[in-house]
């Protein structure tokens, strides 16, 4: 918490560039000698804010840290990074690359100045701890990741309470196998949504594993777990060898030596769009998926594949356009894991199979053959 390092969030709402120019006028008109310190964001559009932050006269001291493994200790260069995920997989395992260590967190944070009363004619927000509202509409909200219940807040306190109360369970020991259901907490890990925060790293969650591990002994689905945070590194990865390419309606397709992939592009269409991002094309896993999705920010990783092929191989839309909504929804969005696996799906990425396209009913079949999860959707 920051009032505990003796400092204090402030909520400014607008064009991030101008409120964080005016705020840093406000401080005593310190730009040109102020820092503002942020995590380093291999994303173009991020980079763009950053980059008019720095033309403003602002200095931006911006840190590599949300990777697994610390890049530079990598066997290969960015350049000669292998296009396959499972490539790197066995070059990672081969040189033994481990995680990196968990850095000691910052213990002070200087005090806002008394002064500092109004940013650009707007009094100041000094932002309390906020409860989200419970304003669910369905009760199976509370088999999605529970975003309104307080051990579920996005503080580090909580974060590292989910991690002690997951290690100290043995639901590691059965993740491989139940990773792909589609409701409940512990089918999965349920970390991503502190990950895309920065409340919790992946270091910390290696470091519990390897205790748990050393404990409990590892097994294939600890070693999932390890293997899941990899493909989190590699997307990271793709975005520091492609950048604005991975943006690109072919992405990176039309750059590597592989078949199969769709070649058309798709076109728009309004009116199915609106009808997925609602959860009403007719089609209902889909459409149960797509509510969850709504009402909580978070959605299995089975469901998410499910719907982003349903939208580009059966709407036949513009991934991209899905890639959006999941970013204006999801409760984890991380900028790398969002384009890459779109781009994944879509076969424009770096996939050998050139694409996934999941058969929607036997999906239906397979995860959810009772209707359990459609009907609390209400979509049977
Ligand atoms: C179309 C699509 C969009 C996605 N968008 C996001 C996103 O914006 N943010 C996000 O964190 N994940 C995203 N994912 C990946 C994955 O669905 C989520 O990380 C996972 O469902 C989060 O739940 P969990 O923490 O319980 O995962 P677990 O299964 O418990 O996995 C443990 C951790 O491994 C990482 N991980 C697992 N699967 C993947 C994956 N396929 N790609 C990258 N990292 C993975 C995550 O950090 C996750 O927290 C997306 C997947 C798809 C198919």
């Amino acid at each position: 918490m920051l009032q505990d390092k003796g400092s204090k969030l402030i909520e400014l709402r607008g064009d991030i560039t101008q409120e964080l120019v005016a705020l840093a006028n406000s401080l005593s008109g310190c730009l040109g000698s102020c820092e503002i310190h942020s995590e380093k964001i291999a994303a173009p559009f991020e980079q763009e804010i950053v980059d008019q932050l720095r033309l403003a006269g602002i200095h931006v001291v911006d840190t590599w840290q949300s990777s697994m493994l610390d890049f530079s200790e990598l066997p290969f260069t960015i350049d000669a990074l292998p296009e396959v995920f499972t490539q790197l997989r066995v070059q990672i395992e081969k040189h033994g690359l481990k995680a990196r260590k968990v850095q000691p967190g910052v213990t002070k944070i200087p005090a806002l100045p008394e002064s500092l009363k109004e940013v650009d004619g707007h009094s100041v927000n000094v932002a309390a701890a906020e409860s989200p509202v419970n304003n669910h509409l369905y009760p199976a909200a509370v088999n999605s990741f529970p975003y309104f219940q307080e051990d579920y807040f996005g503080s580090e306190q909580a974060a590292k309470k989910h991690l002690t109360r997951y290690f100290s369970s043995s639901l590691p020991d059965t993740y491989k196998e139940t990773r792909d259901q589609l409701s409940g907490i512990d089918y999965s890990t349920k970390f991503s949504p502190w990950l895309s925060i920065g409340s919790l790293s992946a270091a910390t969650i290696v470091e519990s594993l390897q205790d748990y591990e050393m404990e409990h002994g590892a097994n294939k689905s600890t070693y999932w777990i390890w293997f899941e945070l990899l493909w989190r590194d590699y997307f990271r990865l793709l975005h520091l060898k492609y950048g604005k390419m991975l943006y690109r309606a072919q992405g990176i397709s039309s750059n590597l030596a592989l078949t199969a992939r769709p070649t058309a592009y798709p076109a728009r269409d309004h009116e199915s769009f609106i009808k997925w991002c609602e959860g009403s094309t007719g089609t209902p896993l889909v459409d149960a998926a797509m509510r969850e999705l709504v009402t909580t920010g978070y959605l299995s990783n089975r469901l998410r594949q499910v719907v982003a092929s349903y939208l580009i191989y059966d709407l036949n839309l513009d991934w991209r356009a899905g890639a959006a909504w999941f970013e204006s929804q999801l409760v984890d969005y991380d900028v790398y894991s969002n384009q890459g696996n779109w781009l994944y799906i879509a076969g424009r990425g770096s996939d050998p199979r050139g694409g996934r396209k999941f058969n929607i009913q036997k999906q239906t079949h397979d995860h959810d053959p009772q209707g359990i999860y459609r009907t609390s959707w209400g979509a049977a």
